[in-house]
C-alpha cells in the first residue's frame, strides 16, 4: 500500500501487520486508562482491564513504529521492534532530537496514532500490539 494521506485500515489489516500469533483475551487488550506523559517527556502508560499496567517511553515507541515502511526498514537492518537504528560503522552518530509526539489521536476503539516531531505519523499502534510488546519484567520473561 503506497497511498499517501488518509488511509483506511481495517482491524484485521492492522492485526495482520502486527503478526498476531495467539489471540489475547479481550480484557488484556482493552485499556482502562491511557495516559500520555507528554509534558514530562516520559511516554505512554496504559492500565489494562485485566489489571496489568504497561508503560513505554517515546523513543521506544518511535523505534517500534508498526507502519509498513518502518517494518521493512527494521527487517532490512535486522533491528528489533523498539531498538534504535544502528549508526553506520565509521560515522559519528548524528544528533537527533529525542522522539516526542506532537499529536496523539485515537484510531477507532482499537489503536492509537502518534504524530512524531520528526514528521512521521503513519504508525497505527493497536492495543493488541502494545500489550504484546509490554516491556515489563513479567511479560518479558
Ligand atoms: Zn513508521
Ligand atoms: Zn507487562
Amino acid at each position: 500500500m503506497s497511498h499517501e494521506g488518509i488511509r483506511f485500515v481495517s482491524k484485521d489489516e492492522a492485526e495482520r501487520g502486527n503478526q498476531v500469533e495467539r489471540p489475547l483475551p479481550r480484557i488484556a487488550v482493552t485499556p482502562e486508562k491511557v495516559r500520555v506523559l507528554l509534558t514530562e517527556g516520559k511516554g505512554l502508560e496504559i492500565d489494562w482491564t485485566d489489571g496489568h499496567k504497561s508503560s513505554w517511553n517515546f523513543a521506544w515507541l518511535r523505534n517500534a513504529c508498526p507502519c509498513a515502511t518502518c517494518n521493512e526498514e527494521r527487517e532490512g537492518s535486522a533491528r528489533k521492534i523498539g531498538q534504535p537504528p544502528k549508526a553506520k560503522p565509521g560515522t559519528l552518530p548524528m544528533y537527533k532530537e529525542p522522539a516526542r509526539p506532537l499529536e496523539i489521536s485515537p484510531v477507532g476503539k482499537y489503536a492509537i496514532n502518534f504524530h512524531w516531531n520528526d514528521g512521521h505519523s503513519s504508525g497505527i499502534y493497536s492495543w493488541d500490539f502494545l500489550r504484546r510488546e509490554c516491556p515489563c519484567s513479567e511479560c518479558k520473561t
